[in-house]
């Protein structure tokens, strides 16, 4: 079926950073883009709200583009494809089915990269020097279309609900790179739990790409600094592949999110877990934590800094980081990182908790997440 494509689209546009309370985000009639070559014309049905929108808004990550259009978690359905674009793999998938009118797909924060240059030839694409990111480099969801290249964008599991698919394309794949960094997930990570799904009947998406060699000795202990979308997500994976999870946030409504989804033990960075981690995850932007994980961390363990931005870290004492500890940051994702975690999220299966908003209430849902006020994922529904 084709469906007309309008000229013109209704699209939340920033034109200067300003405290996200100042409403920067204004509503604007734009031209519908076109897609170039090898690239697909979405038209958005959701788009999730993220930290990393509130950056762009507020200044903290400078401007790449003026004005812009924001949203990098797109879930939307193939309205045109550009010239090539029936010869692309979605997903960068060897031997994926090229993209057709209607299919539906989702947009990350990766919008693209060169391809070329040292990092993406070793599969690090996530390190691009060239990289271009979606509602930040080019314009984002905060629209009613967007364009994106056909082998960046990637289908979503079957009759998975647009509202709920959206927070796994930015905060549901960071996450889950943090997961690999740590080794929850990938090829040296431990056996899902028992209480996991079983192997899919054949046919169907085999878990077997990812189901790791080594078996855990024991429950390992993860720790997720600030319980916001992206921990929501990945809490419910890492108790799928049989770790126990202990959530940190600085108010209840958090804390009590951490629990009702798995954590054994829920609580404030001041309060003693009673236990050493063998990994942390920091998702809020506040350096102290690191510090605080690095504190609460067992010899070999890992921290992973899960934002794009943080305060200062302030000095680490070496004997807290003595014992082969190691602080690193994540930074983006791979294509690998994307298909892997909706793969993955199929069969835990990942629920995603939505605060759903319209379109024109962006600035809204940014004022909420940055206020704490946003309990699982913002997502606006954009048709
Ligand atoms: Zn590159
Ligand atoms: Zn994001």
């Amino acid at each position: 079926m084709v469906v007309a494509i309008p000229d013109t689209m209704r699209a939340m546009q920033l034109a200067a950073p300003a405290p996200v309370a100042e409403a920067p985000l204004r509503l604007v009639e734009l031209p519908v883009p076109q897609a170039g070559l090898g690239e697909v014309l979405l038209k958005v049905r959701a788009c999730g709200v993220c930290r990393t929108d509130l950056h762009i808004l507020e200044g903290e990550l400078p401007p790449h583009r003026s004005p812009v259009v924001p949203g990098h978690q797109i879930v939307g359905e193939v309205a045109a494809l550009g010239l090539g674009a029936e010869l692309v793999a979605p997903g960068g998938e060897a031997g994926a089915a090229p993209l057709a009118l209607g299919d539906v797909v989702g947009v990350p924060w990766l919008h693209h990269t060169d391809e070329t240059c040292r990092f993406c030839r070793s599969g690090l694409e996530n390190l691009c020097e060239h990289a271009a990111f979606t509602g930040w480099d080019v314009d984002g969801g905060f629209a009613e279309y967007a364009v994106a290249p056909a082998g960046w964008v990637y289908r979503l599991p079957a009759g998975m609900d647009d509202l709920a698919a959206a927070p796994l394309l930015c905060a549901g794949i960071i996450g889950y790179r943090c997961l690999r960094l740590i080794g929850v997930v990938g090829d040296d990570a431990g056996l899902p739990s028992a209480a996991g799904p079983a192997p899919a009947p054949a046919g169907e998406v085999a878990p077997a790409a990812g189901r790791p060699a080594v078996e855990l000795a024991a429950p390992r202990r993860l720790a997720i600094y600030g319980f916001g979308s992206a921990a929501s997500l990945c809490t419910q994976v890492a108790i799928w592949r049989g770790w126990e999870v202990y959530g940190i946030a600085r108010d209840e409504e958090h804390r009590s999110l951490a629990r009702e989804l798995g954590a054994v033990w829920a609580g404030e960075a001041a309060d003693d877990p009673g236990v050493l981690y063998d990994a942390a995850i920091v998702f809020a932007p506040a350096g102290e934590l690191a510090v605080d994980a690095l504190r609460h961390l067992d010899k070999g363990g890992i921290v992973a800094l899960g934002g794009i931005y943080s305060s200062p870290i302030p000095a680490i004492e070496y004997p807290w980081i003595y014992g082969e500890r190691v602080v690193r940051s994540v930074a983006n994702s791979t294509r690998r990182d994307a298909r892997e975690l909706l793969r993955d999220a199929a069969l835990v299966p990942v629920v995603s908790r939505v605060q759903e908003y319209p379109l024109e209430q962006a600035n809204e849902a940014l004022l909420d997440l940055k206020e704490d006020r946003v309990r699982g994922s913002a997502v606006l529904r954009v048709s």
